[in-house]
């Protein structure tokens, strides 16, 4: 295939710093008009390094936003009491808009049972299974970050969705599932494939939106891809290319030069994920000061 490339660069890190500045105001009207400061809560245990540097992340960009950051590291051998007694009180703490648990959880507590721990109306993760219940019935939900990110770059690039095609690849419950889910609600006419999938290529070919969320460094090559695609690039894998380590996503980004638009990786998907998870702790302050009102 003549490959020229000339697809629109979707830049996820720029969408990422005008949301976040959109929130910083948001932010800053909320406290001179309520006295009052969204926070959000996260808990990591153990110390599993991927983890800690996204916490990190997140306690350094919920300050920068303006609103209140509590970061609970807890250590590995936590026992499960301990961990829902904490999210019993985090869930109480009316200065907690909203309540993170890193994953992945150390293997001896029951991960499920976590998550549902946690207030629904406090779940900016949207993982409860009372979030992905209202997102799968359309009614108003938390909905997962990563997800909620890729639609909002995909309604800024084409406006209305609705009538397209659109694949998703792979069907987990924090990328996936949700994302179909959410390109349902616009309409679109969705097709979700997975690793027992027959033809993912020809299935791919037929996408106006192609999203992938798989792990597998540029499983997508340039002749899967539809003339005229729009693609979302979930994936973030780490490869050695000419002695280098470096960063890759689920599609082979240089082949696809014939898509309409493309988020690269790193600088598409991966920015949106956080800014998303601060989006979702003012839309949960929001509706529970509307729930006292
Ligand atoms: P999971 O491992 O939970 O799910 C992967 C999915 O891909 C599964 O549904 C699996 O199918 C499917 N799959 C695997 N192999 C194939 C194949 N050969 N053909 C078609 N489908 C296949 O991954 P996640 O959803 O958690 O993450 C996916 C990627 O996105 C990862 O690279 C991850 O790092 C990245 N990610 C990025 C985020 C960001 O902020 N940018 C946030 C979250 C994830 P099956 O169900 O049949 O096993």
């Amino acid at each position: 295939m003549t490959n020229l490339f000339q697809a629109e660069r979707i830049d996820g890190k720029g969408f990422a710093a005008n949301l976040v500045s959109r929130l910083a105001d948001e932010v800053s009207t909320i406290k001179s008009k309520t006295g009052l400061t969204p926070g959000l809560a996260v808990v990591l245990v153990g110390e599993d390094p991927a983890s800690s540097v996204y916490v990190n992340a997140k306690h350094r960009q919920t300050q920068e936003v303006g609103m209140n950051s509590f970061v609970h590291k807890l250590s590995a051998e936590t026992t499960q009491a301990e961990l829902m007694e904490l999210l019993a009180q985090l869930n109480a703490d009316p200065a907690v808009n909203g309540i993170l648990v890193q994953l992945p959880l150390p293997a001896h507590l029951d991960a499920n049972a976590v998550i549902n721990a946690i207030d629904p109306d406090k779940d900016v993760d949207g993982f409860h299974i009372l979030n992905a219940g209202r997102l799968a019935t359309g009614q108003e939900a938390l909905v997962p970050c990563t997800p909620l990110g890729c639609l909002m770059m995909l309604k800024d690039r084409l406006g209305s969705l609705q009538g397209k095609n659109a694949v998703v690849v792979g069907k987990s419950n924090i990328v996936g599932k949700p994302m179909a889910q959410l390109l349902m609600a616009e309409n679109c006419t969705v097709t979700v494939a997975h690793s027992k999938t027959q033809d993912v290529p020809a299935l791919c070919r037929t996408a106006d939106i192609l999203v992938v969320a798989v792990g597998r460094p540029e499983m997508v090559k340039g002749d899967w891809i539809k003339p005229g695609a729009v693609v979302i690039d979930v994936g973030i894998n780490r490869i050695e290319r000419d002695g280098r380590s470096r960063i890759v996503g689920d599609v082979a980004y240089a082949e696809a030069g014939h898509a309409s638009a493309i988020t690269p990786v790193p600088g598409g998907v991966g920015p949106m994920t956080i800014a998303c998870l601060l989006a979702n702790t003012v839309t949960a302050f929001h509706r529970q000061q509307n729930q006292k009102n």
